[in-house]
């Protein structure tokens, strides 16, 4: 058997942040949604990670966008207002009570809408 030496400095390497796995609904990264204008037309309401115009136009990392040329104008329109309420949106780092729930097969679901849930790691 091998003695472990008192003293050792072996805690001092531990890292200041620790990273914890939280879970999110998958549609706070991906939401699509295909929506009817007023004259039949189709339109892409898409709540993701934003680039390049938009992110420099709406300053977040993830926004809402459409194809519609309202948006294009006026940076939001009546699309995403309507589609807003049917994104689940549930995120376990604002609601740490909610825990994510599990599927009949063991995979870990979102306990809102039951759809997909993705791991982000939040620094404590
Ligand atoms: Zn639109
Ligand atoms: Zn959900």
């Amino acid at each position: 058997m091998k003695m472990i030496g008192e003293g050792s400095p072996k805690e001092e390497t531990m890292p200041d942040l620790i990273e914890v796995v939280a879970w999110t609904c998958a549609t706070n990264t991906c939401f699509e949604k295909k929506v009817t204008g007023s004259l039949g037309d189709t339109y892409m309401v898409r709540f993701a990670r934003l680039y390049g115009r938009e992110l420099e136009r709406q300053g977040v990392q993830y926004g809402w966008t459409c194809t519609c040329k309202g948006f294009e104008f006026r940076g939001t329109c009546r699309h995403i207002n309507a589609t807003r309420k049917s994104r689940c949106g549930w995120n376990g780092v604002l609601e740490p009570t909610a825990q994510c729930e599990h599927d009949d097969e063991g995979r870990p679901c979102c306990p809102d809408c039951h759809g997909p849930v993705e791991p982000i790691k939040v620094g404590v």
